[in-house]
């Protein structure tokens, strides 16, 4: 993928798009290979993406975010792609552990500079394999003969758990992003997202909070889906503010393969309508 992909470019790419998304599943035996059409994009997208442009501009823009529950110096640090110290010089704090709900802070966007490599490192390097008893990886990430898989497919039987790879909240649980059946997304530390699709049931609800661990969901085969398996993509940001999705793989199996990541797609609108609400 183009590595100038910026969002303009994303908005009219994703327009009707249609992704071609190869699956192979294993029913007992016998091996079925099977097309998965996803469609992407809605129009609804475009405004909330022109938004996003606006408020979050150039690497370096400066924002103001007021503290929310929860929120921590180093959390916050990491989803604006700065530092605690940065944080603590910019608002003259005198205690950097303590913030306050309802507390303003002048945030630098985007001053500390990381690798998407180093990112994940830093980010996934406890994440769990995102289904109970492990399934079977039927379909890699990566470019196919149709289209982009943004992540990996691993079968198993319906209603097996699906687990949350990672300690987070929800920020999507609904079947109305097309393709993708009952979808389930996660927002863990930092700038760190980890997508489940074409689940038979979803356990868990918008804002909810969940443990690495906790099943979320069960196994099945909803959305563009011709066999019970997890859709699972793992997403965040590069150094430079791009939305990225990353091969779950070499993070999951603690590999020295390096991950391979593409810049942008469809999911990224719901990531951005959720840091907008929470900013
Ligand atoms: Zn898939």
């Amino acid at each position: 993928m183009d590595k100038n992909y910026n969002q303009k470019d994303m908005l009219s790419q994703s327009r009707g798009v249609l992704k071609l998304c190869w699956q192979t599943v294993i029913i007992g035996k016998p091996v079925v290979t099977c097309l998965l059409l996803v469609l992407c994009f809605n129009t609804s997208c475009s405004t909330i993406l022109g938004t996003y442009s606006e408020s979050n501009g150039r690497s370096t823009k400066q924002i103001n975010y007021t503290v929310k529950s929860g929120d921590t110096l180093s959390a916050i640090a990491s989803r604006y792609r700065t530092t605690p110290a940065q944080i603590v010089k910019l608002n003259s704090l005198r205690n950097s552990s303590k913030i306050y709900v309802g507390q303003v802070l002048r945030i630098k966007v985007g001053v500390q500079n990381t690798t998407p490599r180093q990112a994940m490192k830093v980010e996934a390097s406890r994440m769990i394999w995102p289904v109970q008893g492990g399934g079977t990886l039927t379909s890699k990430f990566g470019r196919r003969k149709s289209g982009f898989h943004d992540g990996i497919d691993i079968a198993a039987k319906t209603g097996t758990p699906v687990l949350a790879a990672h300690d987070g909240r929800v920020i999507y649980a609904n079947n109305k992003l097309r393709g993708y059946g009952n979808l389930i997304i996660l927002r863990g530390s930092g700038s760190i997202k980890t997508v489940y699709g074409h689940n038979d049931r979803l356990l868990v609800g918008l804002e909810q909070r969940v443990r690495k661990g906790q099943k979320i969901a069960e196994v099945g085969s909803t959305g563009k889906s011709t066999g019970p398996h997890l859709h699972f993509e793992i997403r965040t940001l590069d150094n430079r503010g791009r939305h990225i999705a990353v091969d779950p793989l070499p993070i999951l199996t603690r590999s020295n393969k390096k991950a391979d990541y593409r810049v942008n797609n469809n999911i990224t609108a719901i990531i951005v309508a959720d840091d907008k609400k929470h900013r």
